[in-house]
């Protein structure tokens, strides 16, 4: 990377993973497109989504994944992981069932990475005040236990959707360059 500074093209696949419905494809239609859909189906999901990004200057392409509802069978395959750098494990702050599905998939991730990946912690649904079934602090916890990230999030308002995919690149970024 040092010696073609000017031509040098950064991509990092990054991947979306985490129960169903608590956001994940939102997450990536509010980043890469300012979308969100109330009623999404998983059948919308595409493959994978190419999104520029900038750090220090330098172009930064994050190929994010998102699943086309595989979770829901647990049959995420070991080519979704395949050279992954980063990942989002998300989870819903109003469905704690989805919170203790954490360490699961943080197994899975690590079973199918071949490397160390940077991976934040994202409680979802953060606008749903009402229907919070678990704390910040907790979420906190468990991403310090876990050497994760952690953020939480809104893909229906826009709270920190950015913010959390920028951190993990930069992280990415950082790492690698
Ligand atoms: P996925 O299965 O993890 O990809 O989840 P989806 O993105 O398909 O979202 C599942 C459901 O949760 C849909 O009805 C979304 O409209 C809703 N949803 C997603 N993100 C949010 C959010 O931040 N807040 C609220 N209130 N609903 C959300
Ligand atoms: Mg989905």
């Amino acid at each position: 990377p040092q010696t073609q500074q000017q031509t040098e093209d950064y991509l990092f696949k990054i991947v979306l993973i985490g129960d169903a419905a608590v956001g994940k494809s939102n997450l990536l239609a509010r980043f890469a497109r300012d979308e969100f859909h109330a009623n999404s189906k998983s059948t919308i999901g595409v493959e994978f989504q190419t999104q520029k990004m900038e750090i220090n200057n330098k172009e930064v392409k994050a190929q994010i994944w998102d699943t086309a509802g595989q979770e829901r069978f647990r049959a995420v395959t070991s080519a979704y992981y395949r050279g992954a750098v980063g990942a989002l494990l998300v989870y819903d702050i109003s469905r704690r069932l989805t919170f203790d599905s954490v360490g699961r998939w943080l197994n899975e991730l690590q079973t199918h990475s071949d490397m160390n990946v940077v991976t934040i912690l994202v409680g979802n649904k953060c606008d749903l005040k009402e229907g919070r079934e678990v704390t910040t602090a907790e979420g906190k916890a468990l991403a310090e236990a876990q050497g994760m990230f952690f953020i939480e999030t809104s893909a229906l308002d826009s709270s920190n959707v950015n913010a959390a995919f920028q951190k993990v690149v930069n992280e990415i970024y950082y790492i690698l360059s």
